[in-house]
């Protein structure tokens, strides 16, 4: 939240309060979330750089909780980036596999959370004079489309996006006119990508990310695309359709030997 909170700063000194609050106005609004996340390092370059205030949601990949949330991962799993940072610490991560829980065992409970969050953020947001956006699959790959596509509806104000490692999810998202309008996906190169598949949905402006180790080369299927830095900020819905994302690996896959990460 340094970020953000730099903002959050900037916009105080905005109001010509002529005394320091014990309270800052936008406490309740924007550091009580129930299942959403303030920010993380990229999330708050979106709100310093392009100006999106960012909500993510934190769930446990793989099945870690019991219930799968990663339908289509491969060798990206054990070198996962929710094992980097603050996922190394119990309490964080047993805060993931509760709220993978809670959606599984009490989707409505979830959804009514998620959507008091939603609410919030969006405040936030207008006080600070930034755009909402949501990334719901932090660590996971859950389908809302399908699984709450009440969320995109319910909250056309709101950007949603992701990354997802589903050929599935992306043809549909690459060509289908009931796609919600405000859900972007890019899809994240894996050791399952079929070169000929990816080429077509680029041509239908999908965007695709993949982790690269420094000097080497892009697979062939990519070369001739734009190119942007994919760490440059999390508003990935910003970038020129049909674009490659490049990311530098992070955590665990820094150092691993992996056939997903060339
Ligand atoms: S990289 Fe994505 S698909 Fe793979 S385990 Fe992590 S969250 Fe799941």
């Amino acid at each position: 939240m340094r970020r953000v909170g730099r903002a959050l700063t900037r916009h105080a000194a905005g109001r010509h309060v002529c005394c320091t609050p014990t309270t800052a106005p936008w406490e309740d609004i924007i550091t009580r979330y129930h299942l959403l996340s303030e920010s993380n390092y990229k999330a708050d370059k979106s709100a310093d750089l392009v100006g999106w205030l960012t909500g993510t949601l934190q769930l446990a990949p793989g099945r870690l909780s019991g219930y799968e949330v990663c339908f289509d991962r491969g060798h990206c799993y054990p070198t996962c980036v929710f094992y980097a940072g603050r996922g190394g610490f119990d309490s964080t991560k047993q805060a993931r596999i509760r709220r993978t829980k809670l959606l599984h065992e009490n989707p409505d409970a979830f959804y009514h959370l998620l959507s008091e969050d939603l609410a919030k953020l969006s405040r936030a947001a207008e006080k600070l004079g930034l755009e909402p956006c949501c990334r719901p699959n932090c660590f996971s790959d859950v389908p809302w489309e399908e699984r709450m596509p009440q969320l995109f509806t319910e909250w056309p104000g709101i950007q949603f996006y992701d990354y997802t490692k589903s050929a599935e999810r992306t043809d549909l998202f690459a060509g289908n006119s009931d796609w919600p309008a405000n859900y972007h996906l890019t899809y994240s190169w894996s050791e399952k990508s079929k070169p000929r598949v990816v080429a077509k949905w680029m041509d239908r402006g999908v965007s695709v990310a993949i982790p690269m180790r420094e000097n080497r080369q892009l697979p062939p299927a990519l070369e001739g695309r734009p190119i942007v830095d994919g760490d440059q900020h999390d508003a990935i819905f910003l970038h020129p359709p049909g674009s490659v994302l490049v990311l530098k690996p992070k955590g665990l896959a820094r150092t691993a030997r992996t056939e997903f990460i060339p």
